[in-house]
């Protein structure tokens, strides 16, 4: 084994358990760290907790000086508890988190200091946001982006940092993070699903859309990890042969969790827990050393804020335990990738999850609009559904040998079909008594069972009904949830928006009552989604064919996918909904088509850097010893020597041959690189190292692996497979 494995290896087995805390409860704990109701009510005055309160449920504005109170509360109960800086937290274009940090900490005159927070720190910073990515909207000089505060999700304390959640937008007001497109579509998703849910109860006044997200990830042991530059500056692995023993056995799936894991988890928990993140289940995924952690499901805004600070913590608790995170989809070849299922339903302030089944005929008639809205949006705006989840890592996962497809389709189960098939059938115009009782028992006799029995779930759709709620499957690991939240909240908006208008033209016009007008209207939406919809194999051949003649897309890399985030169709929808403007739109195509080539051009500057530096001269060195060992045979032997180095013979051969193939890929992926750069149209500049540049991966990657079968293990520099996915 080469030093740098050896002594890699070595710690690894050398470590002590990080000591965890015993007997607390997890209740005590939760949200300690988070100024929530409770540390607001014991620490701001009435009108400012009202005040907030109605910002967070009605989106009413606070006055400046209601926020002078509440800042300095804040500070109050951050002082409390030892705090001393505080930052505007923000989810820039980058997919990651920012924050700058500014001590409380004030001179005053006299020499003396006193700790500051006023309501201008809270309510809005500048930055220096310059080399946040904008696409062009912020002239780079100016940098005049700035943070403002959102109170809809409460601040809370990291370290001895008060974090509070802002959006972050230009000094025009274009948006230049994922927050705030996220914001104005649940917006609209609340007024338009309100509006629909009054046909069935006045009270409702308010709908919120809630998400509860189930995080994959891989743990890798810090030493291993160091010793690979490609997990290091990619996130994954670029090369390395499969382990003799992989996920054949499908030992680790939901298996006991490694001890030095759980530990992990248990530290990683009381730390979700002071931060009021729910985490509620974790255990074993599929491949060797990967995980799955959910928590509880919440308000979407909140709940992709908690995602996006549960990466943040997982990074530094990982350290903590000498591990390392992986939260790419697809850091190891032969093994399961990872995802990110999004969960998804709205629910009505008079608490009715509108996407549960009931008991009553007009509980189920709500429930069928909902449903059947969704699956009309997701018909529609497969595409763009698409786009949203597309990312250079996710691509690996999408349309690669793994599912779920880059196909967008709509599971429902086998009862749910029968329904919707019935329904289909009714006919136009006033539905006769008959038909309507029918439909109603139909409903009221069936759904329920599927709550009961999930067990014609499909684990192979990318849009799943698991009972009373969608899953959205497609997301990926390492992606922001709120990209793919702010698409699904926008479509079902709009598709209710139509639904509205369409039932309410059938009440006018037609003078249909409202049930026949709901179920008219709902029946033609059926038919019109019915290529959505798809109960088989998402992995099959056989459905990409279907799929093609069903005319739903296939887009199967990042830059084509992207395409549909600036069609005429997608800015219309935006602008219509007012989630963004086609400035806001096609500057974040232009900053996703970017990160994309990025990410390829360091991806095949890294394996360059490997199978050149690594790799070949590991490879020379043995073949080298072979040599030597030849030429000994020789000696001895003298003409007999065939016989006796034979197989050496031919190993010196076969590293020679790899070696040429990869140096040759390696030079040609430079060239194909050198022409990309020279395109001056970002798109096709995209495409170029899609499709010119990333095909010499494979091809050199194969030639390193089947070196790294034939050369001596104690020479291999890099940290073999078997070690990263087997070390407990
Ligand atoms: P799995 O899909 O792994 O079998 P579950 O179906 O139990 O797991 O739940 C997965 C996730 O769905 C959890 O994070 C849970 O909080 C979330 N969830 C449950 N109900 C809803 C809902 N009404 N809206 C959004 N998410 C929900
Ligand atoms: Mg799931």
């Amino acid at each position: 084994m080469s030093t740098l494995r050896f002594h890699a290896v070595k710690e690894t087995f050398n470590r002590k358990p990080y000591p965890i805390e015993e007997n607390i409860r997890r209740s005590d704990l939760f949200g300690k760290n988070v100024f929530n109701e409770t540390a607001m009510r014991q620490y701001l005055t009435k009108d400012a907790y009202k005040s907030v309160m109605s910002a967070i449920e009605n989106g009413t504005k606070i006055d400046r000086n209601i926020a002078g109170q509440i800042s300095a509360s804040m500070k109050d109960w951050a002082l409390s508890k030892g705090v001393t800086h505080y930052t505007h937290w923000f989810q820039p274009l980058t997919g990651i988190t920012a924050e700058k940090h500014d001590a409380f900490f004030e001179t005053i005159e006299g020499g003396r200091a006193i700790e500051k927070f006023g309501a201008g720190e809270l309510v809005q910073q500048e930055p220096d946001a310059s080399s946040f990515p904008n696409g062009g909207i912020r002239n780079t000089f100016e940098a005049r982006g700035y943070t403002a505060w959102d109170p809809t999700s409460p601040a809370f304390i990291w370290g001895t940092t008060l974090c509070i959640p802002t959006i972050f937008v230009s000094y025009t007001g274009e948006a230049l993070d994922n927050k705030t497109p996220l914001l104005r579509a649940l917006h609209e998703v609340d007024k338009h699903a309100t509006a629909v849910a009054k046909y069935f109860d006045k009270n409702v006044t308010k709908v919120s859309a809630s998400l509860g997200w189930e995080q994959e990830y891989f743990l890798i042991d810090k030493a291993l990890a160091r010793t690979r530059p490609d997990i290091m500056l990619t996130g994954r692995t670029l090369l390395g042969h499969s382990s003799a023993k992989g996920q054949q056995l499908d030992d680790h799936y939901f298996g006991s969790i490694p001890a030095r894991a759980l530990n992990y988890m248990r530290d990683l928990e009381t730390e979700c827990m002071l931060l009021g993140i729910p985490v509620k289940t974790r255990h074993n995924e599929v491949a060797p050393n990967q995980f799955e952690l959910a928590p509880i499901y919440e308000e979407t805004n909140l709940a992709v804020d908690h995602n996006s600070l549960l990466m943040d913590v997982m990074e530094k608790i990982a350290d903590r335990h000498n591990f390392k995170v992986l939260f790419h989809e697809k850091p190891f070849a032969g093994v399961n990738g990872s995802g990110k299922h999004n969960n998804w339903s709205l629910a009505t302030n008079t608490g009715v999850n509108l996407l549960a089944p009931g008991k009553t005929p007009m509980k189920n008639l709500e429930f069928l609009t909902f449903f059947i809205n969704t699956i009309k949006a997701v018909n529609d705006n497969e595409e763009l559904l698409r786009a949203a989840i597309a990312s250079a890592s996710n691509d690996h996962r999408l349309g690669a040998n793994e599912a779920p497809p880059a196909i967008i389709s709509v599971f429902i189960g086998s009862q749910l079909t029968t329904i919707l098939d019935a329904l289909e059938k009714v006919t136009k115009g006033k539905i006769s008594p008959q038909e309507m009782t029918d439909l109603k028992l139909n409903v009221v006799g069936k759904v329920p069972e599927i709550l009961l029995d999930n067990t014609d779930r499909n684990r192979t759709s990318p849009f799943a009904f698991t009972g009373n709620k969608f899953e959205f499957r497609a997301v990926g690991s390492l992606a922001n949830c709120a990209p793919s939240m702010t698409v699904l909240n926008t479509i079902v908006a709009k598709q209710l928006k139509d639904f509205k208008v369409s039932v309410d033209a059938l009440i006018k016009d037609k003078k249909l009552k409202k049930d026949d007008a709901i179920f008219n209207i709902l029946r033609e939406y059926i038919k019109d989604s019915k290529r959505i919809r798809f109960e088989g194999n998402g992995y099959g051949d056989e459905w990409e064919k279907e799929a093609a003649k069903r005319g739903l897309s296939n887009n199967k890399t990042t830059p084509e996918a992207l395409q549909a985030k600036i069609s005429k169709k997608t800015i219309a929808l935006y602008e219509e909904m007012n989630i963004m403007s086609k400035v806001e739109v096609e500057a974040r195509h232009e900053i996703e088509t970017e990160e994309y080539t990025l990410r390829i051009q360091i991806e095949a500057r890294v394996l360059g850097d490997i199978a050149r530096n690594h790799v070949v001269p590991t490879a020379i060195k043995y073949q080298n010893v072979l040599i030597e060992n030849v030429r000994g045979l020789k000696e001895i032997f003298d003409n007999d020597f065939i016989k006796m180095a034979g197989e050496q013979l031919k190993m010196i051969e076969a590293i020679s041959n790899h070696i040429e193939k990869i140096n040759s890929g390696v030079s040609n992926m430079i060239e194909a690189r050198k022409k990309a750069n020279k395109i001056t149209d970002s798109i096709k500049m995209s495409f170029a190292y899609c499709n010119d540049v990333k095909p010499y991966f494979d091809e050199i990657r194969y030639h390193c692996d089947k070196l790294e079968l034939l050369v001596d293990d104690e020479l291999w520099p890099l940290t073999k497979y078997r070690e990263m996915l087997f070390t407990k």
